[in-house]
């Protein structure tokens, strides 16, 4: 497994499955695959003809089962799992997920991945009514919402509560007799389902955890649906009709694995479709194109087939660095980067390099490997990113809320490019991002989220609201 050198992350990752004997080990694997999205702690809960049972713990997913014992005292033919990277919460074992529910009456278990927006208030009108949450986790809010509910029927409480939370949403619920996944009525995050070949039926936050179980995708959950798997198969339901497709372009420039589909769209093709785009953008002359690996190997592809150049390995990661993110210094930031990747003399020396990357956030990482490039002898190093600006917070499950945190919140172009001590920086245009992932819709930017880019936010931010306007003020404190 490898991390990118980079503050932006994915809050979570859920797997679910329903209908096979093996649920757990499976769950196991397909989060695996999803191990990017979340490295701060890992759970998978078993049902077992309604005796439910869960294992978590904070680290990766290796980590919290490096015991066999506590996978295989999971057993049922369904379950839940989910790997965690905290946005809203500590990063304690109180946090980690699925939650389980117990009550006098029945109990079940709860994945999410996302934001709320309206959680802050939420939480204190429940907390005032006499709800006591066992964590410091958003995620919980929906279990008190559904138990509160005065709705008679149990989809009706459901619902309820699901058109009472706002923000970005993908839930998976497992009871004793059903797996629910619901998704928030923009789409924020994804989410797919699939079938394997025993009739198993699987959810997941991103196709590539299908191909490591070897199930077949069926489709992706739309914007306010519920999608119930129970012994009749699959049913789909609404909870509303007040939608909008606004999946976070994110997902597609960096978060997603290259070998997912989301919206049927492959982020690997979608990635290198950016890449020539930015080709077509790009205004200067250079002799090599070099990616900053790895999630921007697939946009160097692209740009170098466009452009003619060759695309050059100019840039090695050494795989076996553990993460950096964590490490909360800029200082230790910058060591990081310095044990993740070397420059290859043999190929940048005397070159002109365009170097593709998928963003800049601080603009430190940048800035240290354009040093890099140079000291191993490129003459010029021209950044282009496969992305545009990325000037405003995110509050739908993105870990950056505060406009402090990036350089081109405050910087322009021209400043950003004399920080990073590149000889020009081209970033991707917001209209050539939204033709190069290329959802066929008619929604609003192709039914893509690109707040981060515009600061035009699709839904109202509720508890944000303020916090958002006080960004708008903040200035970056790193140079
Ligand atoms: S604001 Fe940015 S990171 Fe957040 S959902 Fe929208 S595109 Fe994704």
């Amino acid at each position: 497994m490898t991390y990118e050198v980079k503050s932006l992350n994915e809050e979570c990752g859920v797997f679910g499955i329903w209908g096979h004997p093996d649920a757990a080990k499976l769950t196991y694997f397909g989060l695996h695959s999803l191990q990017h999205r979340g490295q701060e702690g890992a759970g998978i809960l078993a049902n077992d003809q309604g005796t439910l049972r869960r294992h978590r713990d904070t680290g990766l997913l290796s980590e919290v089962f490096r015991n066999p014992l506590n996978l295989e005292k999971l057993t049922g033919s369904s379950a839940i799992g989910h790997v965690r990277y905290a946005t809203a919460g500590e990063a304690s074992v109180d946090n980690i997920q699925p939650f389980l529910f117990r009550f006098q009456d029945t109990q079940f278990g709860l994945a999410h991945n996302g934001n709320l927006t309206n959680a802050q208030s939420l939480k204190s009108e429940l907390e005032k009514n006499g709800a006591i949450f066992s964590s410091t986790s958003d995620s919980e809010i929906l279990a008190h919402l559904i138990r509160r509910s005065h709705n008679p029927s149990f989809m009706g409480k459901i619902k309820e509560a699901l058109n009472t939370v706002k923000g970005g949403f993908a839930y998976l619920m497992l009871f004793e007799d059903k797996l629910i996944a619901a998704l928030d009525p923009n789409g924020f995050r994804p989410l797919s389902i699939g079938k394997m070949s025993n009739g198993a039926l699987v959810v997941s936050s991103e196709t590539c955890a299908f191909e490591v179980i070897g199930a077949e995708w069926i489709r992706d959950v739309h914007p306010g649906e519920l999608v119930i798997f129970d012994e009749n198969g699959i049913t789909y339901d609404r909870y509303t009709d007040d939608t909008q497709l606004a999946i976070c372009s994110m997902e597609y420039i960096y978060f997603a694995r290259p070998d997912s589909n989301i919206q049927g769209v492959n982020v690997h093709t979608a990635r290198k479709r950016m890449g020539a785009q930015l080709a077509r953008e790009f205004k200067n002359q250079a002799d090599i194109v070099v990616g900053v690996p790895n999630s921007s190997l697939s946009a160097a592809m692209g740009f170098a087939e466009e452009s003619g150049l060759p695309n050059e390995m100019g840039l090695i990661k050494n795989q076996y660095v553990q993460r950096t993110f964590i490490q909360p210094t800029q200082e230790l930031r910058e060591q990081g980067v310095r044990m993740k990747l070397s420059a290859v003399s043999g190929v940048v020396k005397g070159k002109r390099v365009v170097m593709i990357d998928d963003s800049i956030v601080r603009g430190t990482t940048s800035r240290r490997i354009v040093k890099l490039l140079k000291e191993a002898g490129a003459t010029e190093v021209h950044v282009a990113i496969a992305s545009p600006a990325l000037a405003y917070p995110c509050f739908y499950g993105i870990d950056i809320q505060s406009r402090e945190e990036l350089i081109a919140a405050n910087h322009t172009v021209e400043e950003t490019c004399e920080i990073i001590g590149a000889d020009s920086l081209t970033y991707l245009s917001v209209e050539g991002l939204i033709d190069s992932i290329g959802i066929d819709t008619d929604a609003p930017n192709g039914g893509l989220c690109v707040a981060y880019f515009d600061g035009k936010y699709p839904t109202p931010l509720y508890d944000y609201e303020e916090r958002y306007l006080e960004s708008l003020n903040e200035q970056t404190s790193f140079y």
